[in-house]
Order: structure tokens, then sequence, then C-alpha cells
């Protein structure tokens, strides 16, 4: 089974080819960064003219890159939502175009099924698994007991991890995305400054990152008052120590409630060395339960995730309409 994969969910245009849900043979991925940096955050509608631009020159790359035609492909898997919707219509369309022209099935994908599905372009899933999504938009504990099921079992009641780390990085002044910037200096620094870890009540799955990234705004700002200077490097490291701490410590909890096989970290955030760091340590004093971590390239947005999660629908039979609309709130668990 070939599959063309197609995400145009946030700031990266991206189109992959991937063999039977398994084997990448391209992988593209035309990122917009540099566009929205100077505004410090993604401006949708530079977002949606940015991917109108691109769509075709990285649909037609990842077909040559794959040396396939559309002769080849079975489906076309595209993500259909969550995201930006003036963003997310550029792929829908897209792949309702040439689906109709070239009489290709379409598959609808959810974003973030393609981010927990990125593990399976590394290693065969396990069922009943745990992902721990942590994204731009998403932190989120996935409960998945065999393929195409989802129950999500926690998530983020304001901020998620990924947005803290965006807006933590813009307080230290820090260029968009602030995430990997706060994980080098974190890497420099120690966590000496006490900050707050927020568990929720007890038993809880879900989490919440707004009271810690309005600790370090409050931290810096009294600093100044005072005229004080604090260390970035030791904010950094503190601030990553309270997110990880949670995260780590919730996913061990639900692994053992859930009683898993296999847990695989996703999103974006995915991408954080300390989290990598502490899951494995963590991981390596529980037995029976194997950790998988994509390398960085699939942990951010790429289209190999869509194409990997959307051949399990079509293998499945759940093939999409004509008349399929992009879906900023779509719902994993339906
Ligand atoms: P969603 O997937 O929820 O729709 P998104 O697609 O915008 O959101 P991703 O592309 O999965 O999000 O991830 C982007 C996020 O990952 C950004 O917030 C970025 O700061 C964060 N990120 C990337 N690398 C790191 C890192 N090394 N440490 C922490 N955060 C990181
Ligand atoms: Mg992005
Ligand atoms: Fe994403």
């Amino acid at each position: 089974i070939i599959i063309l994969g197609i995400e145009t969910s946030c700031d990266e245009t991206a189109a992959s080819v991937v063999k039977n849900g398994k084997e990448i043979l391209s992988n593209v991925v035309a990122s917009q960064i540099e566009s929205h940096k100077r505004f410090g955050g993604v401006v949708p509608e530079l977002a949606s003219r940015h991917h109108v631009e691109q769509i075709t020159i990285v649909i037609e790359e990842a077909l040559k890159e794959a040396d396939v035609t559309y002769e080849d492909i079975d489906a076309i898997a595209v993500t259909e939502g969550p995201g930006l919707v003036g963003a997310l219509l550029v792929g829908v369309n897209a792949a309702k175009a040439l689906a109709f022209a070239k009489q290709i099935p379409i598959v609808g994908v959810h974003h973030i099924a393609g981010h927990i599905y990125a593990n399976r372009l590394i290693t065969e899933l396990k069922f009943p698994l745990l992902s721990l999504v942590v994204s731009g938009g998403h932190t989120e504990l996935v409960y998945m007991k065999e393929h195409g099921s989802f129950e999500v079992i926690g998530e983020t009641l304001d901020d998620a991890a990924g947005e803290a780390y965006d807006k933590v990085a813009r307080t230290l002044q820090l260029p968009y995305p602030g995430g990997p910037h706060i994980d080098r200096l974190a890497h420099e620094g120690t966590a000496v400054i006490d900050l707050p870890r927020a568990w929720l009540e007890e038993g809880s799955y879900d989490f919440s990152f707004s009271g810690l990234k309005s600790a370090v705004i409050n931290t810096l700002h009294n600093a100044e008052q005072r005229g004080e200077k604090i260390s970035p490097e030791d904010l950094a490291a503190s601030f990553q120590a309270s997110v990880v701490d949670v995260l780590v410590e919730k996913t061990i909890r639900a692994v053992k409630e859930y009683k898993v096989k296999q847990v695989l970290l996703a999103g974006g955030v995915a991408a954080n060395r300390g989290l990598r760091t502490a899951l494995e340590s963590a991981f390596s004093q529980i037995a029976d339960v194997e950790l998988v971590i994509p390398p960085l390239h699939l942990c951010t947005d790429n289209a190999a995730m869509i194409a990997a999660a959307g051949t399990i629908l079509y293998q499945q039979g759940k093939l999409g309409a004509m008349d399929m609309n992009a879906n900023p709130g779509l719902d994993i668990e339906k």
C-alpha cells in the first residue's frame, strides 16, 4: 500500500509518500518559521498564503523523491483537523482536487493521530499502549487498545506544553518557536528556582501549565523591580524541570494503571532533550514496558506521520468523501 500524505494544519507545508504505513519513501517539509518569526508567533493569514504557494511544489517534490507517480498511489491521506482553518483548507482542497483528477480515494486524518503514528515509522506498535502527546496545541495522555482507537485519559485544562514553552521563551526575549531555545538554555543552567507543579486532584491525568507560566513571568518581573538579575539559564532549567516532572510522573502512573505494553512519545515537545532523558531514565526502571521516542524530524509537523495514520484508516475502509471539509475542532475519539 502506497499512501501520499499531506499536512498543512499550521505552519509547515508537508507531503510524504509512505509504503505499508511504515516505510518512508519521501518526506518533504517546507517550514514557514522564518516568515512568522518577526511576529513572534504563527500569523494564520500568512500561513494560508504560504501553503497556497508551496503545496503543489511540495507534493511534486515528494512524488519525485519517492520515485512514484499518481498511478502508484493507493490513497491520499490529508490532515482534516484540528489546526488553523485557513491552513487546513489548503491541504484538504489539494487532496480533493488530486483525488478527483486522478481518481484516487482520500482519507481524512486527525493531526494528533498523525503525531502518535509517527512512532509506527520507527517500530511496530504493541497494544494496549499509551501515548504522551506534547505539542504546540495539545498535551494529552491517549490510551489505544488497538489501531485507530483513541481514548483521551487526560489533557491540559489550559495551555499546552509547547504553548507554555513558547510563552516563557517570549518573556525571556528568545525567538519563536521558543521550545528549542529554552531546552538549550536549560542545559546550561540549574533548576534552583522554586516553581509550582500542577498535580491537580488526586488520580487526575489532566495537566495545567498556565500557573507555571505565570510563575515564571512573575519571578522575572519581581526580580526586575528589585533591580536583581535572574539567570535565564537557571530559570529555563527550573521551568523545564517543572514541566518534565509532571509529564513523566503522570505518564508512569497511567502506565501502571492501564497496564500497557508500550509508551509512545509524540508531538513537537517530544524533541525536548530534558523530557527524552527523564523518560528514558524512568522507563529503564520499569520492566516489560517499551518506551518509543521518535527522531526529532518526526516529532515536529510532517506528512509522513499523516500517511502512516492514513494507512490504517485506508486498511479499515474508512475513506473520506468528496465533501470532506477542514475541521478545526475535530475530535480524536470520534
Ligand atoms: P498541534 O500538533 O498541537 O496542532 P503544532 O503542530 O503547532 O501543534 P508541533 O509542530 O507538534 O505543534 O510542535 C511545535 C511545538 O514544539 C512548539 O511549541 C515548539 O516550541 C515545541 N518544541 C519544539 N522543539 C522543542 C524542544 N526541544 N523543547 C521544547 N519544546 C519544543
Ligand atoms: Mg509547526
Ligand atoms: Fe503538530
